[in-house]
């Protein structure tokens, strides 16, 4: 009988060292949501996939089911990314997406957290596009797609749309004007700040990052994106430590 074989596109989220000379990789595809894949000989230097099976690395790849497992029979690269691989600053931030984006996906496939994580890369690695605005865009926008959107129509005390000197309570998700307290974890945006979100949350997809908003609004953007998702998803993550311990020297 011959064995069942799946073609499917996939990004390795994450890749991990196992004994000997194989890996298991985190894949983000289209077709069948976030899988474990074992790569045999992965590290071994006559594998034939052992560019597809590093971090980030987005490939067509031939896979043979087995139980919750699947095993790397081929893989041909897409793109590699190479103008993250090139930067020390842009892979770290690299590694925080994938990371950030494998505890928001599901097993279930959500070819529309792919296609926003890849084309984050490509701003950062093809358009070199600023961290400053690629960050906070693509992580309020993962957010939503992964269904923690915040509310932010209106004040969610008093009702006013926009609320007045904005604040965003990202224990509870929502916004609120300055004067009107609740018991949530606040910080401040701008008028400008709420009108950017409104954009990165509700816009065209492929309008991600066309929004203008000054340097002060964009880091109230990315301390909020930052605050909000430890919150909702009760976790911090090293790769943004790094991140930001390595982006602090640049
Ligand atoms: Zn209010």
């Amino acid at each position: 009988m011959q064995q069942e074989r799946i073609v499917t596109a996939g990004l390795v989220l994450r890749d991990t060292v196992t004994k000997e000379s194989d890996k298991i990789l985190t894949v983000l595809t289209a077709d069948l949501g976030r899988i474990s894949v074992i790569a045999k000989g992965a590290r071994s230097r006559r594998s034939k996939y052992t560019a597809a099976c590093q971090l980030l690395c987005y490939s067509d790849m031939t896979l043979s089911p087995k139980g919750d497992w699947y095993y790397l029979a081929e893989a041909n690269t897409i793109e590699l990314f190479d103008g993250i691989r090139r930067d020390i600053v842009k892979l770290a931030l690299g590694a925080y997406f994938a990371d950030l984006t494998e505890a928001v996906c599901t097993p279930v496939p959500e070819p529309e957290l792919l296609r926003l994580l890849l084309n984050a890369l490509y701003a950062l690695s093809a358009l070199d596009k600023p961290a400053a605005l690629v960050k906070p865009a693509f992580t309020w926008r993962l957010m939503e797609l992964g269904g923690f959107a915040p509310l932010i129509d209106g004040c969610a005390v008093c009702g006013k749309a926009p609320p007045e000197r904005p604040v965003l309570d990202v224990v509870h998700g929502l916004v609120h004007c300055a004067a009107c307290q609740t018991d949530g974890f606040n910080l401040p945006l701008t008028d400008g700040a709420l009108r950017a979100l409104r954009h990165i949350l509700y816009g065209d997809a492929k309008k991600l990052y066309a929004f203008s908003l000054d340097d002060a609004g964009l880091r109230l953007l990315d301390q909020a994106a930052e605050a909000f998702s430890a919150a909702q998803l009760e976790r911090s993550f090293r790769t943004l430590d790094y991140y930001k311990g390595i982006a602090s020297y640049e």
